[in-house]
């Protein structure tokens, strides 16, 4: 048995070792750094395929920000993985904004991962037809899809209707895991259902209704993964004393940028940079980075209240779990442990919502910086000393 693994052991690194001098010979390339790597392809075995190494990206910390959320609650460092100089300098002084505002609500509105599976019909009678089946069978659609699922639990099935095609948009809390493989697993299993038990022919496993990993209307409306939002109230003295503007300025700025220059360029996102911190944080967490097209969905608010401004983000599609992907790989599960968030919930899936909330909260200091940076005319300065 020790024989066996060693062996099997030595393999997987000749294999890699192989590969890299396969590309070195051939290319006339030295990958003597991405050799430096602490992953072999059995840690990342559920990961990558044709393993060389690894890609390194430098990790910065910002915070802390306070947070007081349903399942955050107190003072949390933010990982940050980028090569964006300033982006964790402009997040550490949105967290200063907010922590000494007393701190960020964050609230999670909606947690549904989903996943659309495709039929077409004979007819569009037939097709009308079929989603009423599926409406009245809701509940033997939701236990097959679950069956055999310890974590899975189906919370709807909307269906939509094109033509002859029907696409049924299953919705499901995944607790601690992103859900994205769980969920299009459950997806199959209903569709196997359909295919037994009603006449209509299966065409996808995955129908874009999803909207995986594509920018879309649907996941900034009905959402995707958490829906999350966080909003802190910031006094007049801290807005001139931290971001050196006034609350006028930072409501004018957001109307006139966030919200009229997004509306007319026909934006999906009507906010300054979430993508920048979402991006950050999910290289550093072993998120899937491919989610920040969902994640970058959403909007800005800045209301102006007695003695300053309320600053809220609502992120509409947010994609994280704490199992599961790339979490437990040994650099990404530290910066997990960072907030306290590593592995599975306690119950389970809180530790999923204390990260959406966390990252929400990221989010927030991301956009009050950069919109406090654009009315002190600081942005291309700051850019210039941190970023050249
Ligand atoms: P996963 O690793 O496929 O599934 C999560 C696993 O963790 C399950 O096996 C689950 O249950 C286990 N688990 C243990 N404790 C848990 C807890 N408290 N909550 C939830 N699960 C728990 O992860 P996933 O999030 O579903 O999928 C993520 C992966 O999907 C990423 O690698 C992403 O890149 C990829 N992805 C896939 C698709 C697709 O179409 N399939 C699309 C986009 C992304 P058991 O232990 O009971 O098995």
């Amino acid at each position: 048995m020790g024989t066996n693994s060693g062996s099997a052991k030595k393999l997987h690194e000749m294999a890699e070792e192989e590969r890299r001098a396969f590309l070195e010979k051939k290319l006339g390339v030295n990958l003597e750094n991405i050799k430096k790597s602490i992953l072999n392809e059995k840690q990342a075995d559920a990961n990558i395929e044709n393993l060389i190494g690894s890609a390194q990206l430098p990790m910065g910390i910002a915070g802390p920000v306070k947070v007081s959320g349903e399942h955050a609650k107190g003072e949390f460092y933010i990982p940050l993985a980028t090569t964006e100089g300033a982006l964790v300098a402009s997040v550490s002084r949105g967290c200063s904004v907010i922590s000494k505002s007393g701190g960020a609500e964050a609230v999670i509105i909606k947690n549904e991962q989903t996943r659309s599976i495709l039929f077409k019909a004979k007819s569009v009678k037939e097709a009308k037809k079929f989603t009423e089946w599926a409406e009245e069978n809701f509940e033997k659609l939701k236990k097959a899809g679950e069956e055999g699922e310890r974590f899975l639990r189906i919370i709807g099935i909307d269906s939509y209707v094109v033509g002859l095609n029907v696409w049924l948009r299953i919705k499901a809390d995944t607790s601690d895991a992103m859900g994205m493989n769980m969920v299009t697993i459950a997806g199959k299993k209903i569709a196997d259902y359909v295919s037994k038990n009603y006449e209509i022919e299966f065409v996808s496993e995955s129908g874009n209704m999803c909207v995986d990993k594509k920018p879309g209307a649907m996941n900034l409306i009905e959402s995707r993964g958490k829906r999350v939002i966080a909003s802190v109230s910031i006094p007049e003295e801290v807005i001139e004393s931290v971001l050196k503007t006034t609350s006028d300025n930072l409501a004018d700025m957001n109307y006139r940028k966030n919200l009229l220059g997004s509306a007319a360029s026909g934006s999906l996102g009507y906010n300054a940079h979430f993508a920048n911190i979402i991006a950050a944080m999910f290289i550093a967490t072993g998120q899937d980075a491919a989610h920040v097209v969902d994640g970058s969905l959403g909007f800005t608010t800045v209301e102006k209240n007695e003695g300053g401004v309320n600053f809220s983000v609502t992120l509409s599609s947010l994609q994280v779990g704490t199992v599961g992907g790339g979490t437990g790989l040994k650099t990404q599960k530290e910066a997990l442990s960072i907030m306290g968030v590593a592995g599975p919930g306690n119950p389970p899936g809180a530790n999923s919502k204390k990260l959406a909330e966390i990252t929400a909260a990221a989010v927030l200091a991301g956009e009050i910086s950069l919109l406090g940076a654009l009315c002190s005319k600081e942005l291309s300065s700051s850019h210039q000393k941190l970023n050249r």
